[in-house]
């Protein structure tokens, strides 16, 4: 593919930044974390609990520096960038704790400085400066358009908004479009209404089916800072097969927004923000999907791939010239495993590692080293066996939160109950092949409260180091992190 004048550029700022950054990792040896995941998936509550645990001593036992005494401290600094957001950390370890409610979720990108104090295992004392950055994983979808037209772009959109299950949702925007002509003059009251019904059916497909995880432009849902911005005022249009975007029409308006949102969002956010990570986690609400049965879990699949392109960026690609990729170490992580009994936590895990497999023989990824894990970063939930008749079964126990419903009952936010979340299959393949059609009803009319919302814990006070929140497997997503950074 022949290089344009602008990807020269990008490469040579790309390369300027990466410079730098090496410049200062010389006297301060730095990991910059990624930390990301679509919408609800658990990103704010991830790194909530991690700082938390890094800094008030949690119980850690798999991640081997903190284990073994040799991290003398975490604590807080201020964030390097001036221009990006810090993460409000204080705020959501208060409404965790405190309040035993689940902080805000991430709607832009920010970052937060944990310095750690760690004896090498020869004995010296150094220190790891440990950047993490959360954005939201609808951003890194949008990658991929950097290398597409307007014209293909929208004509995929346009493909793929016809298909069986987002036609229904996307009935009103295609009505208003049919009504368009690309080559009629420009005008912007179509543009807007165009992008208006456009993002509406996007909600829709996230929304009401939680199951559609590509849904790019990714800013059309998450805007971040750029709310309202006319970079946002764009939507595909029919495009008929012979003709062009003549001077003045729609069809060169919209193209001319499409490329300025390429310009203005896109590169940016790629040259500023992912081109600097070093190690990448990636988390995944698998449960939700699952339960969405096999066509969600096709989708899941393809937007894995999506993600794991552009963690390729580097091999024969635009960027490969001058830039070659720093992300060595890609975690997935499939989150809220505390609505499984640990008996199924393994299960979880093979699943995501399937679905990570498939999409990694697909993608052809660069050799970054890839671990897949079945984590809660805040274990809401205990364990119980429950006679339910002659049987007894393996349960989890939780308050759900105020106003949470299940059948006639309206829960109060201080009740706890018993629920029998059911099993997922041995066999990963019974997800994908549809034998498998969904957590509650495999394990038929035995599991209820399956999609109940529960409390954050109490803290547990019983350790040496004092109160720690309980979670499942996050020392493990540590260990292969940055653990090797504190050898
Ligand atoms: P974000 O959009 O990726 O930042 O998602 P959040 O971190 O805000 O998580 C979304 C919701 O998922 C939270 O409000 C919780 O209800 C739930 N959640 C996230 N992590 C956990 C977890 O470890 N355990 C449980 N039980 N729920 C979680």
């Amino acid at each position: 593919m022949a290089l344009q004048f602008s990807d020269i550029v990008e490469e040579a700022r790309l390369s300027a930044r990466a410079l730098m950054d090496f410049g200062e990792s010389l006297f301060s040896p730095t990991v910059r974390l990624g930390v990301t995941g679509l919408s609800r998936a658990g990103k704010t509550v991830f790194i909530t609990a991690l700082v938390h645990g890094l800094t008030r001593g949690g119980r850690f036992p798999v991640f081997e520096p903190f284990a073994s005494g040799r991290i003398a401290r975490a604590r807080l600094e201020p964030q390097p960038d001036d221009a990006v957001p810090r993460f409000d950390y204080e705020n959501h370890v208060r409404t965790l704790i405190e309040q035993r409610q689940w902080p805000h979720s991430t709607v832009d990108i920010s970052e937060l400085r944990l310095v750690i104090d760690y004896q090498r295992q020869n004995g010296a004392d150094r220190n790891l400066t440990l950047d993490i950055v959360d954005y939201p994983g609808e951003w890194l979808l949008d990658l991929p358009l950097l290398h597409k037209s307007y014209e293909q772009w929208s004509n995929e959109s346009l493909a793929l908004s016809r298909g069986s299950a987002r036609a229904p949702l996307a009935k009103t925007w295609h009505a208003h479009l049919a009504g368009l002509s690309a080559e009629a003059p420009a005008d912007e009251q179509a543009a807007l209404a165009a992008a208006r019904l456009f993002t509406d059916y996007l909600r829709a497909c996230r929304d009401e089916r939680f199951a559609m995880s590509l849904l790019p432009p990714g800013r059309f849902l998450m805007p971040g800072n750029l709310a309202g911005s006319p970079a946002l005022t764009f939507a595909p249009l029919d495009l008929p097969k012979h003709g062009a975007a003549v001077e003045g029409s729609l069809w060169a308006m919209m193209r001319r927004r499409y490329e300025a949102y390429k310009d203005v969002v896109v590169r940016p956010f790629f040259r500023d923000h992912f081109a600097r990570l070093d190690r990448q986690v990636v988390l995944v609400d698998a449960l939700s999907a699952f339960n969405s049965g096999p066509e969600a879990l096709v989708d899941l699949e393809a937007a894995l791939g999506g993600i794991l392109d552009c963690f390729r960026v580097g091999r024969g690609t635009l960027f490969s010239a001058l830039f070659r990729p720093r992300i060595d170490r890609v975690l997935f992580a499939a989150t809220k495993a505390d609505h499984l009994h640990h008996s199924s936590h393994d299960r979880l895990e093979a699943v995501l590692r399937r679905s990570v497999a498939r999409a990694v023989a697909k993608a052809d990824t660069s050799g970054a080293e890839i671990d897949v894990v079945a984590l809660s970063a805040v274990r809401a939930t205990r364990e119980a066996q429950v006679a339910r008749g002659r049987e007894r079964l393996p349960s989890i126990l939780g308050t759900p939160t105020s106003g949470e419903q299940a059948g006639s009952e309206t829960f109060d936010g201080n009740t706890e109950v018993a629920t029998f979340p059911g099993d997922l299959p041995d066999d990963p393949e019974a997800l994908f092949n549809g034998a498998f059609r969904g957590l509650s009803s495999a394990s038929a009319e035995k599991a209820d409260y399956r999609f109940l919302r529960f409390r954050p814990p109490r803290l547990e006070n019983d350790g040496p180091e004092g109160a720690a929140l309980p979670h499942i497997r996050l020392d493990r997503a540590l260990q292969f992190l940055i653990g090797d950074r504190l050898q």
